[in-house]
């Protein structure tokens, strides 16, 4: 199996990279903000619980986000290897991971680093909420996103780093090429 965790703030690409390896590694693309908000629109009771917290801009609580995140793993059996994309952000998270995959023999193979500094990252975010009407890409929401970002999730590098499977690729660029670097660190692990 190929395990792979797409790292990167707000607005790196995660989703947009995301869309294209899958196709060619073929692995099971695993979102946790696409399923909160997909909770959300069908307003299941978890959609209820995480609905305010999205749209602040704020992490939805550790205990939840693993319990949603191993129920969509174990949904797929079959699957050759996942792309878990703004999965972990905490450290708790990290390590809930690590162990739940460790439990069924298997482990994170390789993390991806997409490095955008931050001005990109809210001119990007700026661009995108024209279209994407969500909620949190408001400006003041997005400092709070960001906020959470420097605050918890890039310890989530280090603790990888020690681990020795992390990839830096920059995040600047013309989508297609940025693709092709990401393979070429994935082709290397
Ligand atoms: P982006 O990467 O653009 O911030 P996401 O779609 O990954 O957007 O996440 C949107 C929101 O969903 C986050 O701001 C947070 O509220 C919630 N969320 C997503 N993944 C997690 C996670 N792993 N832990 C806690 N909250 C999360």
């Amino acid at each position: 199996m190929l395990n792979l965790v797409l790292f990167g703030p707000p607005g790196a690409g995660k989703g947009t990279q995301s869309a294209k390896l899958i196709e060619k590694y073929q692995l099971v693309h695993i979102s946790t903000g696409d399923l909160f908000r997909m909770h959300i629109s069908n307003d299941t009771d978890l959609g209820k619980r995480v609905k305010q917290i999205l749209a602040d801009g704020m992490l939805v609580p550790d205990s939840i986000t693993i319990d949603m995140l191993e129920e969509e793993v174990t949904k797929n059996p079959d699957a050759k290897g996942f792309i878990f994309d703004g999965f972990p952000r905490t450290v708790a998270q990290a390590e809930a991971l690590d162990a739940y995959l460790e439990k069924n023999g298997q482990t994170i193979n390789g993390v991806v680093q997409l490095e955008v500094n931050e001005d990109e990252i809210k001119s990007r975010i700026a661009e995108r909420q024209k279209v994407s009407g969500r909620a949190d890409d408001d400006a003041d929401k997005l400092l709070k996103r960001i906020d959470e970002y420097f605050s918890k999730t890039v310890h989530v590098l280090p603790y990888y780093e020690t681990q020795g499977k992390v990839s830096k690729v920059n995040g600047i660029g013309n989508i297609e090429e940025i693709f092709s670097n990401i393979c070429t660190a994935i082709d290397a692990l």
